[in-house]
């Protein structure tokens, strides 16, 4: 993969190994910043260096009102609220520049945490309820950008999906970029059908309907309401149910080319895949298989077949 088709990720600085945490240490993740690393390019943000606070610096935590706590130092008990969030407001106004496809936050944090990030009352008692400052406003400024944190990033499910989300937001982008036309966006919802069948087969209804009816839309409000759709149907988890369905529905594209014994070791291939005895890979690697040798078209050009890098091995887990 070119440098210039590497996907444009924003994440916490501290993950990627820079020294920015408040003791002067960081958290690398080897994963993000050496796996994922090579095929993404990141754009690092440390919000509490970034808005003035040096290393070292007096730790921070959330207090007060879960839906809207305060950013407060955890001994001296001082209040950077408002500096913090003025200037989150205007960092996200810059980053729109950045065209990022997603942001991988770190967890936990009063500034970056995105979710279940520690809120203390005040009896100094903490509730897993709160958003760090910054990830609140980035996710507010941002709705459709797929977003994550490095723990759950190490649950193989919610990483195969995170990553699927970027690389599907980065080819719809392509499709906005190449004028928005109509003819597009059919095409593109044709070739990710799939796709979004593993995912939710009532959005693939729904975004079908809206293709369908193009006539006399607005290309690029069509774009945006397809954009939302596509990035809420991705979101849903792919199960092995679901996946097994869609399986299921790509061998039936075979009935006259595969022989009873073909067809039905592939049949038991599915089925140890839905008793999750086995991972996706497999039943994918022997229909993408088939889908070669007998040139089927309409499932060659099947982003489901190839939705990301093999190389990260996201389909490789049971
Ligand atoms: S969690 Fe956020 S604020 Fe804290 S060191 Fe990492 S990037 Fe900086």
């Amino acid at each position: 993969m070119e440098s210039t088709d590497k996907i444009k990720l924003g994440i916490s600085a501290c993950l990627l190994g820079q020294s920015v945490r408040y003791n002067g240490g960081h958290q690398l993740d080897h994963f993000l910043k050496d796996t994922l690393g090579r095929y993404v390019e990141y754009v690092p943000v440390c919000p509490e260096v970034e808005c003035g606070f040096g290393v070292p610096r007096e730790a921070f935590r959330l207090v007060g009102k879960p839906d809207r706590p305060r950013l407060m130092t955890i001994n001296t008990k001082q209040d950077f609220t408002e500096r913090m969030e003025e200037w989150a407001r205007k960092r996200v106004t810059e980053i729109e520049g950045e065209g990022l496809y997603g942001f991988i936050f770190k967890g936990g944090s009063p500034s970056s945490g995105m979710e279940r990030v520690k809120v203390y009352d005040d009896k100094g008692m903490p509730a897993k309820i709160g958003v760090g400052i910054f990830a609140r406003i980035f996710m507010e400024h941002f709705p459709l950008t797929p977003v994550e944190e490095d723990g759950r990033l190490h649950d193989p499910v919610l990483r195969e999906n995170f990553i699927e989300r970027i690389f599907a937001l980065r080819r719809m982008a392509k499709v906005s970029q190449e004028g928005n036309s109509l003819r597009a966006i059919v095409d593109f919802h044709t070739r990710n059908k799939l796709l979004i069948m593993s995912h939710s087969p009532n959005h693939l209804q729904e975004m079908g309907r809206l293709v369908a009816n193009t006539k006399g839309s607005i290309p690029q409000r069509l774009i945006k309401r397809y954009q939302e759709l596509l990035m809420e149907a991705l979101k849903l988890k792919a199960t092995a149910k679901k996946n097994t369905n869609v399986l299921m529905h790509m061998l039936g594209y075979f009935k006259k080319e595969l022989d009873p014994s073909e067809k039905q070791e592939v049949l038991e291939i599915i089925d140890e895949y839905r008793r999750e005895l086995i991972p996706l890979i497999v039943p994918m690697t022997l229909i993408g298989h088939f889908v070669r040798k007998y040139d089927q078209p309409y499932l060659k050009e099947q982003t489901y077949l190839n939705p990301h890098p093999l190389e990260l091995q996201l389909r490789n887990h049971v």
